[in-house]
């Protein structure tokens, strides 16, 4: 924590990661006046703070980020920049501790949600403003890889085999990408550098990292602020008060349940509904001929500059109430899951499929937290408890048969036939804080994302989702963010006319 921190701000935000840094951005812009302090446990580890790892060029400075974000060591690192929590219901659960959170690491594919991984109680022409704003905060555009050699002929594919019967907007396209592409052709993934924009360089907005949030303090169910730690000596640092209008946990969907429950705030939902998606791999080789055809195949997965060569691109198979799942096909260089290491690596002609289900969604997975036992970073120690119903087992061998399909209408299969991932292995964990339209045993907060019966708290994340997402959730997530915002600002914005009118003399 390098900075000398303000007794009192209008509103501390926790969490640097997606959703945190998009309650920043809005309230910035939303509110000329407001001070907001961004409290993130992990460290900067890239220049601008928050910028994703995959534009660093260089090797090893890339690593580096990667590893710094693994939290306290010893660490089991997961995917690169992750750290796997150990949970024997989920083994690759894991969390990113690090300015920018995940969306650090990401792999930054934005589709819209589409039937029944929809919203029902968010009317639908509003959700559509929310995630239009999502995609102008994440700088998300459908032609990334416009220029990849083998994109139109891998969706040429995958559409012949998907497309009949799909309305327009459910067809086989190229993946929305948070990525900006420049005249030089280079492109630049979007991490919450992109999503604060010029609020991370103004003086309302103040950064504290590695400080951890221990609690949420409040009285009579108002809000008062937090207590923090600073993590740069070790964690050795002295508890410290700040005080604050509003609070937003956005600590990712299994830390933001965890800092409620340390802070004393415990509603029946709390920790429930806790959903991932279960996700299918398959490989395959493009035939020959197609790949004859271009000059362009090359072994090479970064140019001379560090960018990554395009070669397939990233497409999408989009998710419908009939077949429900969510198909991302990526050149292996934009993927984030390594092949076998006894496969032969030939990219440009290799592509990746991932095919995503959505849960079926049940109180009983869940997250609990222990009042006794603390963990890495002193929080209460968390268990997963999480299992596949018979309509998921059901769903994931039609998911296995979906992407055989595909796989074989795009070329020859590497895999005997495609491999179910360990459960948590698509990082896209939600429900765990869930929004409902009425306050009850069911939900965490309401539509604008704040905790039933408190004041001055929200929550942010995929961890607000109530329902079954097959797609990549952050663009959701974001928009319920930006959503969420508006309400916030309404807050501030009430508390100051209260503090500046004058009692009436009745
Ligand atoms: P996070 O980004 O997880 O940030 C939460 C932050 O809170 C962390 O930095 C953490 O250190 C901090 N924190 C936690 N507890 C405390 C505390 N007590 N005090 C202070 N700070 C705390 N999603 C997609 O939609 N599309 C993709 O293509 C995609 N690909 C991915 C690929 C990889 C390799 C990874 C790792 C993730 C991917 N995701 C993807 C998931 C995506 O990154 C997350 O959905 C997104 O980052 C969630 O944003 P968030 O702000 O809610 O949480």
């Amino acid at each position: 924590m390098s900075l000398p921190l303000s007794p009192a701000y209008d509103l501390v935000v926790v969490g640097s990661g997606p959703t945190g840094s998009t309650y920043v951005r809005e309230v910035f812009e939303q509110h000329p006046g407001a001070r907001i302090l961004v409290v993130e446990a992990g460290p900067r580890i890239s220049d601008p703070p928050g910028g994703h790892v995959k534009n660093i060029a260089d090797d090893e400075r890339r690593a580096q980020a990667q590893r710094a974000s693994e939290g306290p060591s010893p660490a089991s690192p997961g995917r690169p920049g992750t750290r796997l929590l150990a949970a024997p219901d989920m083994p690759a659960a894991a969390v990113s501790t690090n300015v920018g959170g995940m969306g650090a690491h990401w792999t930054a594919a934005c589709p819209r949600p589409g039937d029944g991984e929809r919203i029902p109680f968010i009317p639908a022409a509003e959700m559509d403003q929310h995630l239009a704003r999502a995609e102008q905060l994440l700088h998300v555009s459908a032609d990334a890889f416009d220029d990849a050699p083998f994109a139109d002929e891998v969706r040429h594919r995958l559409a012949r085999h998907f497309d009949d019967g799909r309305p327009a907007s459910r067809r086989v396209a190229p993946m929305p990408l948070a990525v900006t592409t420049r005249p030089d052709g280079s492109r630049t993934w979007s991490g919450t550098d992109v999503v604060l924009g010029s609020a991370a360089r103004d003086s309302r907005v103040e950064l504290a990292d590695r400080c951890l949030c221990l609690r949420v303090r409040y009285e009579g169910g108002v809000v008062t602020g937090v207590v923090v730690r600073d993590l740069s000596d070790g964690g050795a640092g002295q508890e410290t008060e700040i005080a604050a209008s509003a609070v937003v946990v956005a600590a990712d969907a299994l830390r933001t349940p965890q800092l409620l429950h340390a802070s004393g705030i415990r509603p029946a939902a709390l920790g429930r509904y806790l959903n991932d998606q279960p996700q299918v791999v398959f490989a395959v080789r493009l035939p020959d001929d197609v790949v004859a055809t271009h000059d362009a195949v090359t072994d090479r997965t970064r140019d001379e500059d560090g960018g990554i060569v395009p070669q397939s691109g990233v497409s999408w198979v989009p998710y419908t109430d009939d077949q429900p799942f969510h198909g991302q096909v990526m050149q292996l260089d934009a993927s984030p899951v390594p092949l076998a290491d006894t496969t032969p690596v030939q990219p440009g002609s290799i592509v990746g499929l991932g095919w995503f289900c959505a849960k079926d969604v049940t109180s009983e997975d869940r997250i609990t937290f222990a009042d006794d036992t603390n963990d890495a970073f002193g929080m209460p120690t968390a268990t997963i408890h999480y299992r596949y119903t018979d309509r998921d087992l059901a769903t994931i061998e039609a998911a296995k048969r979906a992407v055989t399909e595909a796989g074989t209408a795009l070329g020859a299969p590497l895999d005997p036939a495609p491999f179910l991932l360990p459960a948590g292995s698509s990082l896209h964990y939600q429900g765990t804080t869930r929004m409902g339209p009425t306050d009850g045993d069911t939900s965490v907060c309401d539509t604008f994302s704040r905790v039933w019966n408190t004041v001055g708290l929200w929550v942010a994340g995929n961890n607000v989702i109530p329902t079954a997402t097959a797609c990549n959730p952050t663009l959701t997530s974001v928009a319920l963010a930006s959503r969420g915002a508006r309400s916030l600002v309404e807050h501030l914005l009430r508390r100051e006319t209260a503090a500046t009118v004058p009692p009436s003399r009745t």
